[in-house]
């Protein structure tokens, strides 16, 4: 793995301070009470990680890619919702500096990148996830703006963001439909956009996702990303591939938290008169937790660091989140086993981590869909020749 220049190892520093300090101590009962962070996220901006991918330009930090997973791991080793309030932030800011024309990127990023503008993706719909392609929000030219009709499901932030990447399909509608489809960047502000209800989960709570409504909501048409309609697909597409890496580094800190809490209780917990650290049986768990846990952290690294070499790493960011978010599944529950009682009471934090992993295991693209992309690049790479 490539050394970390000091910059790099002070930011971490500071995050994991603050992870340990400020968010260890009241994170569970704050996800018990359903209550948002705003603390926290405040100090989250005052600490620069709302421009994490945002070039120094625009007023961001640009980290590297590896430098920005471990920054996810160490705040979702916290506190996933807090991971989460910056992560689809950071694909938002992803797809406008790749795709943004330089007018986009001077008037949206700085905001974004100082924490003013708190984004989100509103990409899934109520009949439309994992199949992109069957959107059926609408984007119609009239004069000056585009108008938007249709609803978003789950957007997270969706509530306390105000700015936010959408994808609709143009009107009049183009066959295959991904040849047909605009990304936006959209501000909250004028009529005809509701946040229309919450949706009560079983983890990831406090940061909020929603269903968000637009009736004949107006976006101007210089808020089209790139300018050019038809190219929205393919721009989001681009920017899921990036958000790969940050859910499956957000898997690997709720495993490491969960392992972390389990060796600890396992060396102090005591049964038939020694601690249950010496029995095989907890100790194998251990040592099939601990690699999992390595094996993630490493094809996570090798996804980012290809990323950071400017190449294409579908393979490599869909191989890390497929593993590193079934590993936190897994170990949340192995956790769960090795504290008894105790790790199903709202007591001990390992719960909060067994309900927040399934979110990793189905955002970000599910994991099922990780292996439709890894089966597709391994035949295109060990393509025979007929
Ligand atoms: C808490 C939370 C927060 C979220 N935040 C956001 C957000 O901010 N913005 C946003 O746009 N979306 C967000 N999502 C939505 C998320 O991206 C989708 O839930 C996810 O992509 C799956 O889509 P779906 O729920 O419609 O499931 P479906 O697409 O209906 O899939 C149902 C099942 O079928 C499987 N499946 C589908 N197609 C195939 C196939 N071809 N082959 C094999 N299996 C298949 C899926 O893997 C899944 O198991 C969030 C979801 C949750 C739960």
């Amino acid at each position: 793995m490539r050394k970390l220049t000091s910059e790099q190892e002070l930011m971490l520093a500071t995050v994991r301070q603050f992870v340990d300090k400020e968010v260890m101590p009241v994170a569970s009962a704050m996800e018990h009470r359903n209550e948002y962070p705003h603390a926290l996220a405040n100090e989250m901006q005052r600490m620069g990680l709302f421009g994490l991918n945002v070039p120094e330009d625009y007023g961001g930090a640009d980290v590297d890619y590896t430098t920005f997973a471990m920054i996810f791991e160490e705040l979702s080793r916290g506190w996933l919702g807090l991971a989460g309030i910056i992560g689809t932030h950071s694909v938002l800011c992803d797809v406008l500096i790749r795709y943004g024309t330089e007018e986009q990127k001077r008037k949206f990023l700085p905001g974004l990148a100082a924490g003013e503008r708190r984004g989100g993706i509103c990409l899934s719909e109520p009949n439309a996830g994992t199949d992109l392609q069957a959107i059926s929000t609408v984007a119609t030219r009239k004069g000056g703006d585009y108008l938007i009709n249709g609803s978003k499901m789950w957007v997270t932030n969706g509530r306390f963001g105000n700015t936010f990447l959408l994808l609709a399909r143009m009107e009049p509608r183009v066959e295959p439909p991904h040849k047909g489809m605009g990304a936006f960047v959209i501000e909250k502000g004028a009529p005809g956009l509701t946040v229309s209800r919450d949706i009560d989960k079983l983890g990831y709570k406090s940061v909020e996702t929603c269903e968000l409504h637009f009736q004949d909501f107006p976006v101007p048409a210089e808020n089209l990303i790139g300018g050019v309609e038809g190219e929205g697909f393919k721009q989001v597409m681009t920017g899921l591939e990036a958000e790969r890496i940050n859910v499956a580094a957000r898997g690997l800190g709720i495993a490491r938290a969960a392992f972390d809490e389990a060796i600890r209780y396992a060396q102090r917990r005591t049964t038939f008169g020694k601690p249950i650290a010496e029995h095989q049986t907890i100790q194998i768990k251990l040592a099939d937790m601990a690699t999992r846990i390595e094996a993630s952290r490493l094809l996570i690294y090798s996804a980012a660091e290809k990323k950071d070499r400017g190449e294409r790493c579908d393979l490599e960011a869909g191989m890390a989140k497929l593993f590193a978010t079934e590993t936190a599944a897994e170990v949340a529950f192995e956790a769960m086993r090795i504290l008894g009682g105790n790790g199903y009471s709202k007591d001990f934090p390992v719960e909060r981590y067994y309900r927040d992993a399934p979110l990793v295991v189905i955002g970000g693209g599910t994991n099922e869909l990780q292996r439709l992309i890894i089966a597709r690049n391994l035949l295109k790479k060990y393509k025979v020749e007929s």
